[in-house]
């Protein structure tokens, strides 16, 4: 195998391995600039696009930082939406998991009671949102005096959605000797205010790969009018035939509105905003990252940051009314050194917005007209045909390591007074079993979820079903099936 180029950090091997497997074998520039200074505990402030493999720059320096022996959070993550903490939380899981770190994402809308419970457990890196983090500081049910490191992600987005305050009510409550990284697409007044006040001497990183992104996507806009909109966007649809697209519209009402009429017309397509519940936006995100649908209908909101592979189009359905607003959608396509198309419909009434985002956008958007008659009827069975192939899917992002993870299931928990040291105890009298081959271990009320590492799992589930735990025998068994794909079951057995 080709030697990973991360190994000229001064990273551990669990980390270095764990990116192996991740298939990151050389650091992005975001990765390349902010590694360095973070292991160096310089604040520093990055101005960068999500895409250009922002998270993995503080996750991978956060898992080497944080001492597994620490028991309370040692690293804070604060993300304007709960979709970028899980999927931060996904990303840093996996860069850490051979070094067995524990990551909580906290978050409104989900269970505070089950959040406040694993919180007791060891926690190494916290990932929140703002609010429910007040709360939690409020309530006294999160103790931060060990944290050394605060990452605010996405500080623009913050700003737009109100939050700003609140990120700064929980920088207040933090340990004054930090590191403080702060990261944004855009540098608005708000931000760089926070910025002066919160960070040290920071280091200033501007990603230029922001404007490689851009050169790959394909700017352009077609002129309509309010009644013409709906057919433009159907033509638009069958000619370009992408594989993976999102429509932008302004509002969930339009969202709704949109979806309905795009399927009544046979179009495979599914929609996403803050309107809808928790557990249906968590699902169709990562039904759409998978592959099981490819359209998505979605306001700002929900869409924000979101990480899928492949989307060829996006389409401003309706005009943003911030240029910033338009820099995050369009960054939706041409992800990681892919290129992609970026479509938008302007309305005459949408002229002094526009006209702003074509004076801020230092590239050309080309006008184009709506595709003619002849070219959608040329395109059609094309169109028919892809609509009809059964999705690809698209592994998981820890797929990888499922050869050599395995995730076994004891029926015993905190109720049954079963602890950490227990399961370690026991396993590691396994003979050829040491500590470095048990991963993060997840203690629930009546089970608990052990991670077994370097390919020894069918050796230990096979021993452990005639070994005692704790004085007594347990029920073990295997699961490797995803909390999603849990999820998914449970929802499908619902309906
Ligand atoms: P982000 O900017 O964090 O949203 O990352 C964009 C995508 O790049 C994600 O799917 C990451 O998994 C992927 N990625 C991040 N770093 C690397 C790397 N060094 N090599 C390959 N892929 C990466």
């Amino acid at each position: 195998m080709s030697q990973n180029n991360f190994m000229h950090y001064p990273l551990d091997e669990s980390i270095i391995k764990a990116l192996t497997v991740l298939n990151y074998m050389s650091p992005t520039q975001v990765q390349k600039e902010v590694i360095p200074l973070l292991l160096n505990k310089r604040d520093v402030i990055v101005k960068s696009q999500t895409g250009s493999g922002k998270t993995a720059a503080f996750g991978i320096p956060l898992c080497e930082i944080v001492e597994w022996e620490e028991r309370a959070p040692q690293a804070l993550i604060l993300t304007p939406t709960r979709e970028l903490a899980t999927q931060i939380k996904e990303e840093i899981f996996n860069i850490g998991r051979y070094k067995r770190i524990k990551v909580e994402a906290l978050f409104g809308k989900s269970s505070y009671q089950s959040q406040v419970k694993n919180l007791k457990q060891r926690t190494h890196i916290v990932v929140a949102t703002p609010g429910r983090l007040l709360d939690h500081i409020e309530r006294g049910s999160i103790n931060l005096n060990q944290v050394k490191t605060v990452i605010i992600d996405e500080a623009d987005e913050m700003f737009t959605m109100g939050f700003i305050e609140q990120v700064e009510d929980v920088l207040k409550e933090l340990p004054k000797k930090r590191t403080t990284a702060l990261f944004s697409a855009t540098m608005p007044k708000a931000v760089q205010n926070l910025s002066e006040h919160f960070l040290k001497k920071p280091q200033f990183v501007e990603i230029e790969s922001t404007d490689t992104t851009k050169k790959r996507i394909h700017q352009q806009f077609i002129r309509v009018e309010d009644d013409n909109k709906l057919s433009t966007l159907k033509d638009i649809f069958v000619v370009e035939n992408p594989d993976s697209s999102i429509i932008f519209c302004n509002t969930k009402l339009m969202v709704d509105r949109l979806t309905e009429k795009m399927q009544a017309a046979g179009i495979k397509i599914e929609m996403l905003h803050g309107g809808m519940e928790q557990d249906d936006r968590s699902r169709i995100i990562q039904e759409f990252k998978r592959g099981y649908f490819r359209h998505l209908v979605a306001t700002d909101v929900a869409a924000r940051g979101i990480d899928v592979a492949d989307i060829g189009l996006v389409v401003n359905y309706d005009l943003p009314e911030k240029t910033e607003t338009y820099v995050h959608r369009i960054g939706r396509t041409a992800r990681f050194e892919k290129s992609g198309k970026a479509l938008s419909l302007v309305n005459p009434k949408d002229k002094n917005t526009f006209d702003l985002i074509l004076k801020e956008q230092d590239r050309l958007i080309e006008e184009v007209t709506r595709p003619s008659r002849a070219m959608v009827d040329k395109y059609r069975i094309e169109f028919d045909t892809k609509q009809g192939q059964k999705p690809t899917l698209r592994k998981e992002k820890g797929h990888d390591f499922k050869d050599e993870i395995m995730k076994i299931h004891i029926n015993a928990g905190k109720k049954t007074k079963m602890r950490p040291g227990d399961v370690v105890g026991a396993l590691c009298n396994i003979e050829g079993m040491t500590g470095d081959d048990i991963g993060v271990i997840d203690l629930r009320d009546i089970s608990t979820f052990v991670e077994i590492l370097n390919g020894k799992g069918e050796m230990v589930l096979k021993t452990l079903q005639n070994m005692p735990i704790k004085g007594r025998m347990r029920r073990v068994s295997r699961s490797n099936e995803s909390d999603y794909e849990r999820d998914l079951k449970r929802m499908t057995r619902r309906k």
